[in-house]
């Protein structure tokens, strides 16, 4: 047993934990959890913990269903939503997703993620993200199928002292760093109900893992205030929707890999070449990054959402910006990936960030002008003389494109690729056989 894994189990009996919870994640990003007594822990850690997989989303065929669960040490945490003076604690743990004979199971997105890592690795590069997540606050408790009410109509940046949103971005924020996880920014963002809150960069698995657990927090904190936390990229028709800016950077060593002194943007070449291969490559990953019918919603609707392939400095109109420089941080240039929505799945949405970037270094691809307009105001003319795509236009859009994308077959591997492709085809299959009340309102009395 190592250090890290003898830590965990002294730490289990110095703060009388009574639950241990084994966190991993479907395919589509649904956070999935079993709780195990603390006897357990061990050995799992040395053998894996036994389950049906079967019953997973995407995870395995019922002829091969039996899958194990291993946790990594360091990412265990005592929750503190579960632990208080009368209760024994939970705690919890991500865990890697095996086959029975050992090896990683190739639709666990964590591995597709951690090939990702290793392939950049082998390149000399380590790979830092960080997010900006929007999300809405809604009055509780929720309606189904009902249009829901944000919490309070203030708008960006606003200083609303004692409100609901004020006060839950505190607890929110304290509870995340209670669990190691530090933010660096949080506000009110622009439509009614709706805040942000920035994480600190970190390597792009530990992102991953901190986005999920993100989530459960801000959905517990709100229950516990008798809200409720929506990371739905649009939820609301006519207000903007929730998306997860991600800022991207590869380290050679200690080396900011995109930092280049006296270069424009103090943009390095291999920091250029890496847009170049997420703008090539944007269109066919975008259904992984906007991974439901509401997705596109957000980006074809406005609100400062990107929908246009193009990069700009500061242009918070393109898909990728880099962000303002400043002259005393070399170490922090990066740039900003706009089209992720706050409901993808972190582990799969990076493993391909990062594989279309890497293209773009390995094939030495060039990166085209940047754009300074502000893309959505340009007519369709102008923008194909600038030699500017849209963005797919919907789900369906999105899987045809991805469909034929060899960067992405390869770097979800088959069974994640298929799965995914199946799964979607159905959702798009579902959505148009509605008939909306978007139809109703504007045909009925018509027709
Ligand atoms: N909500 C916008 C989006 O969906 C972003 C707004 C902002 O951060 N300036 O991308
Ligand atoms: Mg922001
Ligand atoms: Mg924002
Ligand atoms: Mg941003």
């Amino acid at each position: 047993m190592d250090r890290q894994q003898e830590f965990v189990l002294r730490t289990l009996e110095e703060r009388d934990i009574r639950f241990v919870r084994l966190w991993f994640t479907d395919v589509i990003g649904t956070l999935k959890s079993v709780a195990i007594a603390p006897a357990e822990l061990e050995g799992a850690f040395g053998e894996g913990i036994g389950f049906d997989g079967s019953a997973i989303e995407g995870l395995s065929r019922v002829s091969e269903s039996d899958m194990l669960l291993q946790p990594e040490p360091s990412t265990f945490q005592v929750l503190p939503w579960r632990t208080s003076d009368e209760h024994q604690g939970t705690a919890r743990i991500f865990c890697d997703i095996l086959t029975p004979d050992g090896q990683p199971a190739r639709s666990d997105p964590r591995f597709v993620l951690k090939r990702a890592l290793d392939k950049a690795a082998q390149a000399g590069y380590t790979f830092y993200t960080h997010p900006e997540i929007e999300f809405y606050l809604f009055k509780g408790p929720l309606e189904r199928g009902q249009t829901p009410e944000p919490v309070d109509y203030v708008g960006y940046f606003d200083n609303h002292p004692g409100s609901t949103t004020t006060d839950f971005r505190r607890t929110a924020i304290s509870t995340l760093e209670s669990m190691g996880i530090s933010v660096e920014f949080s506000h009110h963002e622009g439509g009614p109900g709706q805040n942000e809150i920035d994480l600190r960069y970190a390597d792009a698995l530990t992102t991953a893992d901190n986005i999920m657990t993100f989530r459960t927090v801000l959905k517990e904190v709100a229950r516990d205030q008798g809200v409720y936390a929506s990371f739905m990229p649009k939820p609301l028709a006519g207000e903007p929707g929730s998306g997860m800016h991600t800022h991207l950077s590869l380290f050679d060593g200690d080396a900011n890999a995109f930092y280049e002194a006296g270069a424009e943007y103090q943009l390095s070449r291999t920091g250029r070449q890496f847009i170049a291969g997420i703008l090539r490559h944007a269109a066919e990953i975008t259904a992984v990054t906007n991974q439901f019918v509401n997705s596109y919603k957000r980006l074809w609707a406005g609100g400062e959402a990107p929908s246009y392939i193009c990069w700009g400095h500061n242009n918070r109109s393109a898909l990728v910006r880099v962000p303002m420089y400043k002259p005393s941080k070399g170490q922090s240039v990066r740039i900003e990936y706009r089209a992720l929505d706050s409901a993808a799945n972190p582990y799969l949405a990076f493993a391909l960030l990062l594989s279309a970037g890497l293209k773009g270094i390995e094939e030495g691809y060039d990166l085209p002008d940047g754009a300074e307009d502000d893309v959505w105001s340009l007519t369709d003319a102008e923008r194909r003389s600038m030699g500017i795509e849209p963005l797919p236009q919907s789900l369906e859009h999105a899987i045809s494109v991805m469909e034929k994308s060899e960067l992405v077959a390869e770097t979800l591997g088959e069974g994640v690729f298929d799965y995914f492709l199946r799964n979607k085809r159905q959702e798009w299959a579902d959505y148009r056989a509605q008939v909306t009340p978007f139809e109703l309102q504007r045909y009925l009395p018509l027709l």
